[in-house]
């Protein structure tokens, strides 16, 4: 029997490599496999021209691919945020959200199963590490938003559970395929990457040719010993290390880096942390979106008072630089940042 060709993890060249081995084929039908699939969402290439004479030839190709569907186990709707949990092929559970904008949509996907960074006051980093996404299931992702929840996508955002840089190679991958002209075809400028401040993970990312994507980092601390409490990762990789990888990391010339800041309440939102804050991206070129800390059962931490969101943006303004409140929508559902990782949406 042929063997199975797992398209949602294969990049242009590779499927074409496929094609050639099984069936003597090249980037002709590849190209065509992936048109039909990825942008038109067909589950079946025969009514394509390039197979319109060759019928056999696309049944066998159909038989031999494997679109990964991951079952839809549970989905939540809020403020329009539409929050679904999939189940993986070996039983564990991620959580995905579709976010309506103004004029779009954006898609926020997951990178892990749980998290092995451990933020304070994360769902995911509470519910731990269980294990890394592959290439196939991140894409399957987008494929069930776009094709399943017949949702069109503009932004892609990995903000979902986990920590991107952590599972480096499968999430490139992920993001090649995405981008291929050929297939999705998403614009490299609308995909988000969010991190942690994985040091090593943002270098690598600076030396790929996929540097045009979006980098966001969630700074939420802006001294080390309060980030060394609320986020573990910065013992390993401390303010000072992150903010030469960020200053080093190769910026096109209206590019800006997205600094991420959960706002809690008594814990990181006085005059001085807005001071600290500024001083901390005042080498850098950025735009900062303050989040309001959004609860979670079971941990006492609280959202700060609109005034007091207001004071620590306007702080921030003060110093010149360009701050955005960022609403968190889907709170109800538990779909907004930080909230994905519930126990029924990541057991077995
Ligand atoms: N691991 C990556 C991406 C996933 S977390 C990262 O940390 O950037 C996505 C975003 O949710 C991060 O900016 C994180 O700081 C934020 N976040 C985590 N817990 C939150 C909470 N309880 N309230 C609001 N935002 C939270
Ligand atoms: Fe992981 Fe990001 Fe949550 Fe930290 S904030 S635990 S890095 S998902």
């Amino acid at each position: 029997m042929a063997q199975k060709i797992p398209i949602l993890s294969l990049t242009f060249e590779e499927l074409t490599l496929q094609l050639k081995t099984q069936f003597g084929k090249g980037d002709y039908h590849a190209a065509a496999i992936m048109r039909e699939i990825f942008l038109h969402g067909q589950s079946n290439v025969s009514h394509a021209r390039e197979f319109i004479r060759s019928g056999n030839l696309a049944c066998q190709i159909m038989d031999a691919l494997e679109i990964l569907t991951l079952p839809m186990v549970q989905q939540e709707q809020d403020d329009g945020v539409i929050k679904w949990t999939s189940r993986l092929p070996d039983g564990h559970c991620i959580e995905s959200v579709i976010i309506p904008m103004t004029y779009h949509h954006t898609l926020c996907i997951s990178s892990q199963v749980g998290c092995r960074m451990g933020c304070r006051f994360c769902q995911t980093g509470q519910m731990g590490f269980i294990r890394h996404l592959t290439t196939e299931e991140i894409v399957a992702q987008v494929y069930t938003a776009i094709f399943q929840q017949n949702i069109p996508i503009r932004n892609i955002v990995f903000m979902g559970m986990g920590e991107p840089l952590d599972n480096f190679d499968p999430v490139i991958k992920a993001i090649h395929v995405l981008t291929d002209p050929r297939g999705f075809d998403f614009p490299k400028k609308y995909i988000t990457l969010s991190t942690a401040g994985h040091v090593p993970g943002i270098q690598k990312l600076s030396a790929s040719d996929l540097k045009s994507i979006h980098l966001a980092i969630s700074i939420n601390a802006p001294n080390d010993t309060l980030r060394d409490q609320l986020m573990p990762i910065n013992r390993k990789f401390p303010l000072s290390s992150l903010q030469t990888a960020l200053a080093d990391y190769p910026l096109k010339s209206k590019g800006i880096l997205f600094i991420e800041y959960v706002l809690i309440k008594d814990v990181n939102d006085s005059n001085e942390h807005a001071d600290q804050l500024a001083n901390f991206v005042a080498p850098l070129r950025v735009r900062i979106n303050v989040i309001p800390y959004n609860a979670r059962p079971g941990i006492s931490y609280k959202p700060p008072s609109s005034e007091t969101l207001n004071r620590f943006c306007h702080r921030l303004i003060e110093r010149k630089l360009y701050v955005r409140k960022r609403a968190s929508k889907g709170r109800r559902v538990m779909a907004a940042c930080g909230q994905l990782g519930s126990e029924a949406g990541a057991g077995i």
